[in-house]
Protein backbone atom coordinates (compact mmCIF):
# COMPACT_ATOMS: atom_id res chain seq x y z
CA UNK A 1 0.00 0.00 0.00
CA UNK A 2 1.18 3.65 -0.80
CA UNK A 3 -0.59 6.19 0.97
CA UNK A 4 -1.36 9.90 -1.27
CA UNK A 5 0.11 12.20 1.29
CA UNK A 6 0.74 15.41 -1.01
CA UNK A 7 -0.98 17.10 -4.08
CA UNK A 8 -0.18 19.87 -6.04
CA UNK A 9 -2.47 21.70 -8.34
CA UNK A 10 -0.36 24.20 -10.65
CA UNK A 11 -2.99 26.38 -13.21
CA UNK A 12 -0.24 27.46 -15.96
CA UNK A 13 -1.21 29.28 -19.31
CA UNK A 14 0.64 28.76 -22.48
CA UNK A 15 0.08 30.95 -25.47
CA UNK A 16 -1.02 29.70 -28.68
CA UNK A 17 1.24 30.52 -31.65
CA UNK A 18 -2.00 32.23 -33.55
CA UNK A 19 -5.97 31.70 -32.42
CA UNK A 20 -7.34 28.66 -32.73
CA UNK A 21 -10.72 28.78 -34.26
CA UNK A 22 -13.92 26.23 -34.08
CA UNK A 23 -17.35 26.97 -34.52
CA UNK A 24 -17.62 27.97 -31.02
CA UNK A 25 -15.38 30.92 -31.00
CA UNK A 26 -11.36 31.01 -30.74
CA UNK A 27 -8.66 30.52 -28.02
CA UNK A 28 -5.71 31.97 -28.14
CA UNK A 29 -3.90 30.28 -25.07
CA UNK A 30 -4.01 27.03 -23.25
CA UNK A 31 -5.38 27.21 -19.37
CA UNK A 32 -3.76 24.16 -18.23
CA UNK A 33 -4.82 22.67 -14.81
CA UNK A 34 -1.47 20.92 -13.65
CA UNK A 35 -1.87 18.05 -10.71
CA UNK A 36 0.75 16.22 -9.30
CA UNK A 37 0.26 13.41 -6.56
CA UNK A 38 2.95 12.05 -4.34
CA UNK A 39 3.01 9.30 -1.89
CA UNK A 40 4.65 8.34 0.65
CA UNK A 41 7.11 5.75 -1.56
CA UNK A 42 8.57 9.17 -2.47
CA UNK A 43 7.53 9.50 -6.53
CA UNK A 44 4.61 11.39 -7.78
CA UNK A 45 2.46 11.19 -10.65
CA UNK A 46 1.30 13.77 -12.79
CA UNK A 47 -1.38 14.42 -15.14
CA UNK A 48 -3.24 17.51 -16.59
CA UNK A 49 -6.47 18.87 -18.20
CA UNK A 50 -7.19 21.65 -20.38
CA UNK A 51 -10.94 22.36 -19.71
CA UNK A 52 -12.62 23.99 -22.83
CA UNK A 53 -15.83 26.51 -21.21
CA UNK A 54 -17.70 26.28 -24.36
CA UNK A 55 -17.29 22.47 -24.63
CA UNK A 56 -17.20 20.85 -20.87
CA UNK A 57 -18.47 24.16 -19.04
CA UNK A 58 -15.44 23.96 -17.05
CA UNK A 59 -13.26 26.92 -16.53
CA UNK A 60 -9.78 27.02 -15.06
CA UNK A 61 -10.73 28.73 -11.81
CA UNK A 62 -13.52 26.55 -11.36
CA UNK A 63 -10.75 22.97 -12.07
CA UNK A 64 -8.85 24.22 -9.17
CA UNK A 65 -11.45 24.57 -6.88
CA UNK A 66 -12.99 21.07 -7.72
CA UNK A 67 -9.41 19.89 -7.12
CA UNK A 68 -8.97 20.74 -3.84
CA UNK A 69 -12.15 19.42 -3.13
CA UNK A 70 -11.23 16.08 -4.47
CA UNK A 71 -7.80 16.33 -2.85
CA UNK A 72 -9.18 16.33 0.38
CA UNK A 73 -11.54 13.65 -0.54
CA UNK A 74 -8.42 11.34 -1.73
CA UNK A 75 -5.15 12.30 0.82
CA UNK A 76 -4.11 9.36 2.63
CA UNK A 77 -5.71 7.04 0.59
CA UNK A 78 -4.35 4.21 -1.09
CA UNK A 79 -2.80 5.12 -4.51
CA UNK A 80 -2.94 1.70 -5.82
CA UNK A 81 -6.68 1.25 -5.44
CA UNK A 82 -7.51 3.68 -8.94
CA UNK A 83 -10.71 2.73 -9.48
CA UNK A 84 -11.69 3.28 -5.74
CA UNK A 85 -10.29 6.64 -6.31
CA UNK A 86 -12.36 7.37 -9.90
CA UNK A 87 -15.35 6.17 -7.72
CA UNK A 88 -14.97 8.35 -5.09
CA UNK A 89 -14.53 11.28 -7.36
CA UNK A 90 -17.52 10.36 -9.51
CA UNK A 91 -19.84 10.06 -6.54
CA UNK A 92 -18.87 13.34 -4.72
CA UNK A 93 -19.18 14.74 -8.01
CA UNK A 94 -20.92 14.99 -10.80
CA UNK A 95 -19.37 16.06 -14.35
CA UNK A 96 -15.92 17.91 -14.10
CA UNK A 97 -14.70 15.38 -16.53
CA UNK A 98 -11.66 17.69 -17.68
CA UNK A 99 -10.37 17.75 -13.76
CA UNK A 100 -11.05 14.12 -12.77
CA UNK A 101 -9.29 13.49 -15.91
CA UNK A 102 -6.15 15.46 -14.77
CA UNK A 103 -6.41 13.33 -11.62
CA UNK A 104 -7.00 9.89 -12.89
CA UNK A 105 -3.95 10.51 -15.41
CA UNK A 106 -1.60 11.67 -12.09
CA UNK A 107 -2.69 7.94 -10.60
CA UNK A 108 -2.05 5.77 -13.83
CA UNK A 109 1.37 7.95 -13.88
CA UNK A 110 2.02 7.02 -10.25
CA UNK A 111 0.79 3.59 -10.10
CA UNK A 112 3.05 2.17 -13.61
CA UNK A 113 5.95 4.03 -11.83
CA UNK A 114 5.18 1.90 -8.50
CA UNK A 115 5.66 -1.08 -10.69
CA UNK A 116 8.74 0.44 -13.06
CA UNK A 117 6.61 -0.07 -16.08
CA UNK A 118 5.96 3.01 -19.01
CA UNK A 119 2.39 3.32 -19.04
CA UNK A 120 1.33 1.13 -22.10
CA UNK A 121 2.72 -1.61 -20.66
CA UNK A 122 1.20 -0.83 -17.89
CA UNK A 123 -2.07 -1.07 -20.22
CA UNK A 124 -1.30 -3.64 -21.99
CA UNK A 125 -0.67 -2.20 -25.19
CA UNK A 126 1.29 -2.70 -27.96
CA UNK A 127 5.03 -0.89 -28.38
CA UNK A 128 4.88 -1.21 -32.58
CA UNK A 129 1.78 0.71 -32.84
CA UNK A 130 2.19 3.13 -35.39
CA UNK A 131 0.55 6.02 -34.71
CA UNK A 132 0.64 9.48 -36.77
CA UNK A 133 -1.28 12.64 -36.13
CA UNK A 134 -3.15 14.98 -38.04
CA UNK A 135 -2.75 19.07 -38.39
CA UNK A 136 -6.09 20.86 -37.69
CA UNK A 137 -6.96 24.00 -40.14
CA UNK A 138 -8.81 26.88 -37.62
CA UNK A 139 -12.19 27.73 -38.82
CA UNK A 140 -11.46 30.66 -41.04
CA UNK A 141 -12.53 32.46 -44.87
CA UNK A 142 -12.34 30.27 -47.00
CA UNK A 143 -8.66 31.62 -48.73
CA UNK A 144 -7.14 31.23 -45.43
CA UNK A 145 -7.87 27.96 -45.13
CA UNK A 146 -6.72 26.60 -48.82
CA UNK A 147 -3.57 28.53 -47.38
CA UNK A 148 -3.15 26.58 -44.41
CA UNK A 149 -3.95 22.92 -45.75
CA UNK A 150 -1.18 24.02 -48.51
CA UNK A 151 1.17 24.63 -46.03
CA UNK A 152 0.16 21.76 -44.10
CA UNK A 153 0.20 19.59 -46.79
CA UNK A 154 3.55 20.77 -47.86
CA UNK A 155 5.04 19.95 -43.92
CA UNK A 156 4.17 16.34 -44.59
CA UNK A 157 1.47 16.05 -42.35
CA UNK A 158 -0.37 12.83 -43.45
CA UNK A 159 -3.98 14.42 -43.33
CA UNK A 160 -5.78 17.33 -42.56
CA UNK A 161 -9.10 18.00 -40.00
CA UNK A 162 -10.71 20.63 -41.14
CA UNK A 163 -12.90 22.82 -38.86
CA UNK A 164 -16.70 23.54 -39.97
CA UNK A 165 -19.73 24.26 -38.67
CA UNK A 166 -20.67 27.92 -39.77
CA UNK A 167 -24.31 28.43 -41.10
CA UNK A 168 -25.41 28.55 -44.16
CA UNK A 169 -23.87 25.14 -44.40
CA UNK A 170 -23.15 26.06 -47.65
CA UNK A 171 -20.10 28.09 -47.14
CA UNK A 172 -18.39 25.03 -45.59
CA UNK A 173 -18.92 23.21 -49.00
CA UNK A 174 -17.52 25.56 -50.68
CA UNK A 175 -14.39 25.76 -48.40
CA UNK A 176 -14.05 22.09 -48.42
CA UNK A 177 -14.54 22.16 -52.30
CA UNK A 178 -11.34 24.86 -52.22
CA UNK A 179 -9.60 22.64 -49.95
CA UNK A 180 -9.56 18.88 -51.97
CA UNK A 181 -9.06 21.05 -54.81
CA UNK A 182 -5.72 23.22 -53.81
CA UNK A 183 -4.54 19.52 -51.45
CA UNK A 184 -5.68 17.10 -54.40
CA UNK A 185 -7.98 14.22 -54.91
CA UNK A 186 -5.70 11.61 -52.91
CA UNK A 187 -4.95 14.04 -49.78
CA UNK A 188 -6.71 12.13 -46.46
CA UNK A 189 -8.85 14.81 -45.10
CA UNK A 190 -11.28 14.71 -42.50
CA UNK A 191 -14.14 17.00 -40.85
CA UNK A 192 -15.04 18.75 -37.61
CA UNK A 193 -18.18 20.88 -37.43
CA UNK A 194 -18.21 20.91 -33.45
CA UNK A 195 -22.03 21.15 -33.31
CA UNK A 196 -22.21 24.23 -35.62
CA UNK A 197 -24.86 22.49 -38.17
CA UNK A 198 -28.72 21.57 -37.77
CA UNK A 199 -30.34 18.71 -39.22
CA UNK A 200 -31.26 19.92 -42.48
CA UNK A 201 -28.03 22.04 -42.79
CA UNK A 202 -25.91 19.03 -41.89
CA UNK A 203 -27.89 16.82 -43.87
CA UNK A 204 -27.46 18.64 -47.22
CA UNK A 205 -23.72 19.76 -46.26
CA UNK A 206 -22.88 16.33 -46.22
CA UNK A 207 -24.54 15.13 -49.02
CA UNK A 208 -23.00 17.94 -51.38
CA UNK A 209 -19.38 16.97 -50.16
CA UNK A 210 -20.03 13.04 -50.74
CA UNK A 211 -17.76 12.85 -53.28
CA UNK A 212 -15.12 14.77 -51.45
CA UNK A 213 -13.26 11.77 -50.56
CA UNK A 214 -13.90 12.75 -46.43
CA UNK A 215 -13.13 10.37 -43.91
CA UNK A 216 -15.63 11.43 -41.50
CA UNK A 217 -17.30 13.91 -39.61
CA UNK A 218 -16.97 15.13 -36.11
CA UNK A 219 -20.06 16.43 -34.10
CA UNK A 220 -22.48 17.80 -36.74
CA UNK A 221 -24.93 18.58 -35.07
CA UNK A 222 -26.09 19.79 -30.74
CA UNK A 223 -24.91 16.86 -29.70
CA UNK A 224 -27.53 15.95 -26.73
CA UNK A 225 -29.88 15.99 -29.79
CA UNK A 226 -29.68 11.97 -30.59
CA UNK A 227 -32.79 11.62 -32.22
CA UNK A 228 -31.20 14.35 -34.84
CA UNK A 229 -28.05 12.57 -35.03
CA UNK A 230 -30.07 8.95 -35.50
CA UNK A 231 -31.60 10.63 -38.28
CA UNK A 232 -28.49 12.60 -39.93
CA UNK A 233 -26.11 9.47 -39.59
CA UNK A 234 -28.90 7.25 -41.26
CA UNK A 235 -29.03 10.11 -44.00
CA UNK A 236 -25.30 10.97 -44.50
CA UNK A 237 -23.19 9.52 -47.09
CA UNK A 238 -19.90 10.42 -45.15
CA UNK A 239 -19.36 8.33 -41.70
CA UNK A 240 -20.68 10.55 -38.31
CA UNK A 241 -17.98 10.42 -35.69
CA UNK A 242 -19.54 11.57 -31.72
CA UNK A 243 -17.03 13.88 -30.15
CA UNK A 244 -19.29 15.87 -27.70
CA UNK A 245 -22.34 13.30 -27.51
CA UNK A 246 -19.70 11.36 -25.81
CA UNK A 247 -18.15 12.22 -22.53
CA UNK A 248 -18.21 9.39 -21.02
CA UNK A 249 -18.69 5.28 -21.16
CA UNK A 250 -22.52 5.93 -20.28
CA UNK A 251 -23.00 8.17 -23.36
CA UNK A 252 -21.03 6.11 -25.58
CA UNK A 253 -23.43 3.13 -24.46
CA UNK A 254 -26.44 4.97 -25.40
CA UNK A 255 -25.10 7.25 -28.33
CA UNK A 256 -24.17 3.37 -30.20
CA UNK A 257 -26.99 1.76 -28.91
CA UNK A 258 -29.39 4.12 -30.70
CA UNK A 259 -27.13 3.86 -33.40
CA UNK A 260 -26.41 7.52 -33.78
CA UNK A 261 -22.55 7.33 -34.83
CA UNK A 262 -20.11 5.48 -36.48
CA UNK A 263 -17.13 6.32 -34.86
CA UNK A 264 -16.26 7.70 -31.47
CA UNK A 265 -13.58 10.22 -30.53
CA UNK A 266 -12.52 9.20 -27.16
CA UNK A 267 -10.06 12.30 -25.42
CA UNK A 268 -9.26 11.69 -21.29
CA UNK A 269 -10.77 15.54 -20.97
CA UNK A 270 -14.50 13.90 -21.37
CA UNK A 271 -13.94 10.92 -20.51
CA UNK A 272 -13.02 11.93 -17.21
CA UNK A 273 -9.14 9.78 -17.44
CA UNK A 274 -8.07 6.46 -18.38
CA UNK A 275 -10.26 4.51 -16.48
CA UNK A 276 -13.20 5.29 -17.90
CA UNK A 277 -11.70 6.03 -21.56
CA UNK A 278 -10.89 2.18 -20.99
CA UNK A 279 -14.73 1.69 -20.99
CA UNK A 280 -15.59 3.40 -23.95
CA UNK A 281 -12.80 1.53 -25.64
CA UNK A 282 -13.96 -1.68 -24.86
CA UNK A 283 -17.70 -0.66 -26.04
CA UNK A 284 -16.95 0.04 -29.39
CA UNK A 285 -14.47 -2.47 -30.00
CA UNK A 286 -17.50 -5.10 -29.08
CA UNK A 287 -19.73 -4.06 -31.66
CA UNK A 288 -16.44 -3.26 -34.72
CA UNK A 289 -16.23 0.45 -34.15
CA UNK A 290 -13.37 2.14 -34.78
CA UNK A 291 -12.04 5.30 -32.15
CA UNK A 292 -10.17 8.30 -32.49
CA UNK A 293 -8.42 9.89 -29.94
CA UNK A 294 -7.89 13.52 -29.59
CA UNK A 295 -7.58 16.70 -27.38
CA UNK A 296 -8.44 20.16 -26.18
CA UNK A 297 -5.43 22.10 -25.75
CA UNK A 298 -3.24 19.85 -23.77
CA UNK A 299 0.83 20.18 -23.87
CA UNK A 300 2.93 17.19 -24.79
CA UNK A 301 2.42 15.43 -21.38
CA UNK A 302 -1.07 15.49 -21.63
CA UNK A 303 -0.98 14.29 -24.94
CA UNK A 304 2.12 11.65 -23.77
CA UNK A 305 -0.97 9.97 -21.95
CA UNK A 306 -3.04 9.45 -24.57
CA UNK A 307 -0.30 8.34 -27.11
CA UNK A 308 0.16 5.26 -23.97
CA UNK A 309 -3.77 4.95 -23.73
CA UNK A 310 -3.84 4.89 -27.76
CA UNK A 311 -1.44 1.96 -27.37
CA UNK A 312 -3.42 -0.64 -25.64
CA UNK A 313 -6.14 0.02 -28.38
CA UNK A 314 -6.07 -1.61 -31.76
CA UNK A 315 -9.04 -0.33 -32.95
CA UNK A 316 -7.98 3.06 -32.27
CA UNK A 317 -6.90 3.87 -35.76
CA UNK A 318 -7.43 7.89 -36.45
CA UNK A 319 -4.97 10.64 -33.83
CA UNK A 320 -5.68 14.20 -33.49
CA UNK A 321 -2.60 14.88 -31.03
CA UNK A 322 -1.93 17.84 -32.83
CA UNK A 323 -2.24 20.40 -29.84
CA UNK A 324 1.25 20.55 -28.24
CA UNK A 325 2.04 22.49 -31.90
CA UNK A 326 -0.33 25.13 -31.64
CA UNK A 327 1.57 26.43 -28.35
CA UNK A 328 4.38 28.86 -28.41
CA UNK A 329 6.15 27.26 -25.78
CA UNK A 330 7.34 23.19 -25.22
CA UNK A 331 8.07 23.32 -21.63
CA UNK A 332 7.56 19.68 -21.25
CA UNK A 333 10.71 17.19 -20.44
CA UNK A 334 10.93 13.57 -21.76
CA UNK A 335 7.82 12.14 -23.29
CA UNK A 336 6.50 11.69 -26.55
CA UNK A 337 8.44 13.02 -30.16
CA UNK A 338 6.87 13.91 -33.18
CA UNK A 339 8.93 12.79 -36.33
CA UNK A 340 9.32 14.61 -39.59
CA UNK A 341 6.38 12.16 -41.31
CA UNK A 342 4.87 12.89 -37.73
CA UNK A 343 4.61 10.01 -36.70
CA UNK A 344 4.60 9.66 -32.52
CA UNK A 345 6.75 7.78 -30.61
CA UNK A 346 7.54 7.33 -26.35
CA UNK A 347 10.49 6.25 -24.88
CA UNK A 348 10.32 3.22 -22.32
CA UNK A 349 10.57 5.61 -19.17
CA UNK A 350 8.48 4.64 -16.27
CA UNK A 351 4.70 5.64 -15.85
CA UNK A 352 3.84 8.51 -18.61
CA UNK A 353 7.62 9.23 -19.03
CA UNK A 354 7.12 13.30 -19.42
CA UNK A 355 6.90 16.16 -16.67
CA UNK A 356 7.51 19.82 -16.62
CA UNK A 357 10.44 21.54 -16.01
CA UNK A 358 10.46 22.83 -12.67
CA UNK A 359 11.36 26.53 -13.65
CA UNK A 360 8.41 26.57 -16.32
CA UNK A 361 5.66 25.44 -13.31
CA UNK A 362 7.50 28.38 -10.80
CA UNK A 363 6.48 30.98 -13.13
CA UNK A 364 3.05 29.76 -11.30
CA UNK A 365 1.12 30.29 -8.26
CA UNK A 366 0.61 26.72 -6.49
CA UNK A 367 -1.70 25.27 -4.00
CA UNK A 368 -0.48 22.48 -1.96
CA UNK A 369 -2.59 19.78 0.16
CA UNK A 370 -1.05 17.62 2.95
CA UNK A 371 -2.89 14.98 4.91
MG1 LIG B 1 -14.16 17.38 -32.37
Amino acid sequence: MAKINKIKIIPIKIPLNEPFIISKGPLTEATITVVQIYCDEGLYGIGECCPYRTIHGETQEGTVAAAQNIARLILGLDVTRIRRIVQIMDQSLAGNASIKGAFDMALYDLNAKLVGLPLYQYLNGDPDKRIETDMTVSLMDSDKMVEKAIQYKEEGFPVLKIKLGQRPSVKDVDRMKAIRQATGSDYPLRIDANQGWNLTQATSALKEMEHLSIEHCEAPIYSQNLIHLKTLRDRSPIPIMGDESVFTHKDAFQVTALECIDLINIKLGKSGGICHAMKIASIAEAQDMDCQVGSFSESRLGITALVHFSMAWDHIKYFDMDSPLMHTEDPVIGGMQYHSDWSITVEDEPGIGADYDPDFLKRFDSITLTG
